[in-house]
């Protein structure tokens, strides 16, 4: 049994949480985050729950104290620091915002010997050695202290570039990513009208390939961000030496981390697949297969990716792997079935057949 802690419980933390207390070989010692709010009082409900500081110095022990009183008077009941989570866990998974979790490795991680950390798409590829995705590189990461889960978008393209790479001789890609302009519960987020486009390569080049070498000099994306919370969308354009439409369909049925939507009339909107889907979390990506054309050497397609749900497998199989667990497919497989990601693709697949 993996002992494993989590610090930082907003939008990623709580759903790794969900879905760490679903596997049968893992076990969550505690959650730790800095202040009091809905999301802490559930954690502390369900879970043990530590205090965590949003900056680390010279009166830590103060701001501790000054912490848990403040946590008390909001009537959350609190076990300890996170340095008390720390010595009961053989991983944190880091699900802070952005660049927070280097300072963490540096303030916090670093304090206990032999600790593995797991970190989000945040953080700078610097973090680890490692940036991983269950079935691009899980080898990898067997072992490594520290890894790194890249953005939600990567992990979107990883998944689908590999199905690709299966059955077809790839020349070149471009992908036009159409990023949601902030999460659900993000006010702050934005643009609420605008367009917000990225410079070409947008990062997530970068990111893929250093998941994946053999796409380097043959990838090319750009993002724009747009006033939407619900999901984000990919255009894929590839030129190379493809099989038959059907056979790279094919491929793409045969990923359990993917869901081809059909439909009875014209293409389903991202609302509507949410909405089929009672409006909860998809960890799958969905290629829409209407947009599916191949023309001579180009294939041109779109796809969905639930921003706030496509990291989760990946962060359940990091776990593993970075605690030496060293049968990737066993561990995808272990994932999928606790997470039922195979209801969630047999039940969208229906409700959107292809004919
Ligand atoms: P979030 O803001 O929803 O949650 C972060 C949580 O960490 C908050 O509850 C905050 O109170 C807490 N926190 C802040 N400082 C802390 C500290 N010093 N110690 C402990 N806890 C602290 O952020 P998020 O959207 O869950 O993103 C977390 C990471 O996941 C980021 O690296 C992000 O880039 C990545 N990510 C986010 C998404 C997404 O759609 N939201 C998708 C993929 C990856």
């Amino acid at each position: 049994m993996f002992d494993v802690g989590i610090n930082g419980f907003g939008t990623i933390g709580r759903r790794i949480a969900t879905a760490i207390q679903k596997q049968k070989d893992m076990w969550i010692k505690g959650v730790a985050s800095t202040s009091p709010s809905w999301k802490t009082q559930h954690a502390a409900m369900n879970l043990p729950f530590f205090i965590s500081l949003k900056k680390y110095g010279e009166n830590d022990s103060e701001n501790f104290q000054k912490s848990i009183d403040s946590f008390s008077n909001h009537g959350i009941k609190t076990k300890g620091t996170i340095f008390d989570l720390l010595d009961d866990v053989d991983l944190i998974i880091d699900a802070t915002p952005k660049r927070v979790g280097q300072m963490n490795k540096e303030k916090v991680y670093s304090k206990k010997n032999h600790l593995h950390a797991i970190f989000q798409g945040g953080e700078n590829g610097e973090i680890a050695r490692i940036t991983f995705n269950a079935l691009v590189n899980y080898g990898n990461g067997i072992g490594e202290q520290f890894i790194r889960i890249p953005s939600c978008n990567t992990t979107a393209m990883l998944r689908y570039l590999k199905s690709l790479k299966d059955v077809a001789e790839v020349d070149r890609v471009f992908v036009n990513l159409i990023k949601r302009g902030a999460d659900p519960t993000d006010h702050r987020g934005g643009p609420i009208n605008d367009y917000v486009p990225s410079e070409i390569p947008s990062h997530h080049t970068e990111d893929a390939i250093s998941v994946d070498p053999s796409w380097e000099g043959k990838l090319i994306t750009n993002s724009v961000k747009v006033p939407v919370t619900l999901m984000h969308m990919h255009n894929v354009i590839a030129n190379g030496d493809f099989p038959s439409r059907d056979r790279i369909l094919e491929s793409f049925y045969d990923n359990p981390r993917m869901i081809v939507i059909g439909g009875h009339d014209g293409i389903p909107t991202a609302a509507e697949i949410f909405e089929a889907n009672k409006r909860g979390d998809i960890q799958q990506i969905m290629i829409l297969e209407k947009t599916l054309h191949l023309h001579d050497n180009t294939l041109i397609f779109s796809v969905y990716c639930h921003q706030e749900a496509d990291v989760i497998p990946e962060n359940v199989d990091a776990i593993r792997a970075s605690l030496g667990f060293d049968d990737p497919l066993e561990s995808v497989s272990r994932t999928n079935k606790y997470l039922e990601l195979e209801n969630t693709k047999k039940s969208l697949e229906k409700s959107f057949p292809v004919y």
